[in-house]
């Protein structure tokens, strides 16, 4: 696999907590203090009740396959020998409304089909970066 040469994350201020979470090789979420919903991607305010109070909080990693795409294209020379490779937005096992994406660590992309149950793996880049990446579980 050639993800030593893949592009770094763009880490911003609401997303820092997460990527450095991702680096211990666990997987997180937001939950907030107001009214204790869970929510991904991270954001300073409760769409629910407003609280600007949160905690970072542990998740399985679990979770199914909502929807895909296959990259048959070579847009950037760094990944040319990954292609074809598939990305996945998957809906966290603890909330249906929550997304996380990253491409299938394993597997044939053509046996991919929504609900199909997959989980997290962690892939450590380089000294400063981790992906979150998935596969096919039981
Ligand atoms: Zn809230």
């Amino acid at each position: 696999m050639g993800t030593a040469q893949r592009p770094r994350p763009e880490v911003d201020r609401d997303s820092a907590p997460w990527w450095e979470a991702v680096r211990r090789h666990e997987l997180t979420v937001q939950k907030c203090e107001g009214c204790g919903v869970l929510r991904f991607p991270a954001r300073a305010v409760c769409n629910k009740c407003r609280s600007r109070e949160w905690a970072w909080v542990p998740v399985r990693g679990t979770g199914t396959v909502y929807s895909w795409i296959v990259n048959h294209q070579v847009f950037m020379r760094s990944m040319a020998d990954e292609v074809p490779f598939a990305v996945l937005a998957v809906r966290l096992d603890e909330g249906a409304d929550m997304l996380m994406y990253g491409d299938l660590a394993e597997g044939d992309p053509a046996a991919l089909r929504p609900g199909l149950p997959v989980e997290a793996v962690f892939t450590d880049v380089d000294e400063a970066t981790t992906l979150v990446r998935w596969r096919e579980r039981d």
